[in-house]
């Protein structure tokens, strides 16, 4: 068993395998890209598998408790399917992304792991069974082995595991913001999650409390320009056409309270829609990728999970075969792994097809065909949602 490891990004999935691997005994530490935790993200879904990792690894989050996914037709108001979440795997729950990153940054500081803030790492080398890393601020680390954890955006995969596995962008944006309840005054259509689908993309809108007072608001929008990374938080002019754009979507719709909660949200946060081709490498020698920087896919309800489940299985395999190889514990691991991820992939990338711009017709017509694929779909989906990461078949 490897004694010592390094985990770049202190994001969803590096703090989680920070949790799972220190309790194999591993030394971990963590080195982050941002100078503080970051305060931005919209609502993620924590779908109930990743729910009960987060519960076994006492992470508290708090959120709205989602029991189905309400979609809706823009146009007519009509509620065209709804996607449950009331079998045997129990409520899912939407919660913001600030909120999950600070219930596990306070679970990693708990168990004595050390957060690095402020290191960007910009460079990997591996010599004498150990792996080295450079910051770009001059500092360095060693380890018995390297976590990469860094997000889409990879600095761990594209200097490393695998340079040319760059992030693809969908020709998709999205812009979100967050809604004070109160002062709202027109009836809310949903009741705690919902899709309300158009010509123009899709408007996700939901709760994201217990206490139902914030509503998070969540535009998918067709824009074939990509818009800058940096541009996570779009500034004067943008910030403007970014909220022209929205109501230019969705503000003429058969709801009352969209136009409102539109009017209403002041600060809309705008960002691309990348994703990585499918397969590629998620390892090499002494270095493991895990979440977006191994598998970036468009959000679509599970992404988060599925950044949740990797760090558990890793340790996992790490603790079934404790005196492998490094090599063979990644090959075991990415065996076992790769078809739930090949799934979700797949899922993903069709679904994000069917948000473009289209025409009424199209759109009428798949109206119409999304209430038959749910129900076509609804035995994948709850089995999907029942999955328990825990039970796991290891391949060796
Ligand atoms: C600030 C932020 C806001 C987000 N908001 C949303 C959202 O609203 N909706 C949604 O669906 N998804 C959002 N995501 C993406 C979502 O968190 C991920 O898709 C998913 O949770 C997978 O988690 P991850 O840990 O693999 O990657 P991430 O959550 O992206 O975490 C990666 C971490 O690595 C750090 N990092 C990056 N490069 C380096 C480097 N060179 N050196 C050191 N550290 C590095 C980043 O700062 C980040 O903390 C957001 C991600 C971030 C970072």
């Amino acid at each position: 068993m490897p004694k010592t490891a390094l985990i770049v990004g202190g994001g969803i999935s590096g703090c989680t395998a920070a949790l799972t691997l220190s309790k194999l005994g591993i030394k971990c530490t963590v080195y982050e890209l941002r100078d503080v935790p970051a305060t931005i993200g919209g609502a993620v879904n924590l779908t109930p598998n990743a729910l009960r990792i987060l519960e076994s690894l006492e992470v508290e989050i708090s959120g709205c408790q989602c029991d189905a996914i309400e979609i809706f037709s823009l146009a007519t108001g009509s509620k065209i399917a709804e996607l449950g979440f009331k079998g045997k795997s129990g409520p899912a729950k939407r919660v913001e992304r600030a909120v999950l990153q600070r219930g596990l940054l306070e679970a990693v500081e708990r168990v004595g792991v050390g957060i690095i803030y402020g290191a960007k790492l910009v460079e990997v080398t591996e010599l004498g069974g150990k792996v080295d890393v450079k910051f770009e601020s001059g500092s360095s680390a060693a380890a018995d082995f390297l976590v990469g954890c860094d997000g889409i955006y990879s600095a761990v995969r594209m200097s490393y595991v695998e340079p040319e596995r760059k992030p693809i962008y969908t020709g998709m944006c999205t812009a979100y913001a967050i809604v004070q309840k109160a002062g709202v005054t027109s009836d809310i259509h949903f009741q705690q999650t919902a899709v309300n689908s158009s010509r123009f993309g899709a408007l996700l809108t939901s709760y994201t409390d217990p206490e139902k007072t914030r509503i998070y608001l969540g535009a998918v929008m067709e824009t074939t320009e990509q818009c800058s990374r940096d541009g996570w938080k779009t500034r004067g002019l943008d910030r403007e056409m970014t909220a022209k754009e929205v109501q230019r979507r969705y503000a003429t719709c058969a709801f009352a309270c969209l136009p409102e909660l539109i009017a209403k949200a002041e600060d809309w946060i705008f960002y691309p829609v990348c994703k990585l081709g499918a397969g590629g490498r998620w390892s090499k020698g002494r270095v493991i990728l895990l979440g977006d920087a191994a598998h970036g896919m468009p959000p679509q309800g599970e992404s988060t999970g599925l950044a949740i489940e990797d760090p558990v299985l890793l340790a996992q395999v790490l603790a079934h075969f404790p005196d492998k190889s490094l090599g063979a514990i990644f090959e075991s691991y990415e065996k076992t792994r790769r078809p739930r991820i090949d799934t979700a992939y797949k899922e993903a990338v069709f679904r994000w097809v069917n948000v473009k711009d289209k025409s009424w017709l199209w759109q009428k017509f798949e109206e119409w065909l999304t209430w038959m694929y749910i129900w076509y779909r609804a035995d994948f989906f709850e089995k999907s949602m029942a999955y328990d990461i825990g039970k796991e078949r290891i391949i060796e």
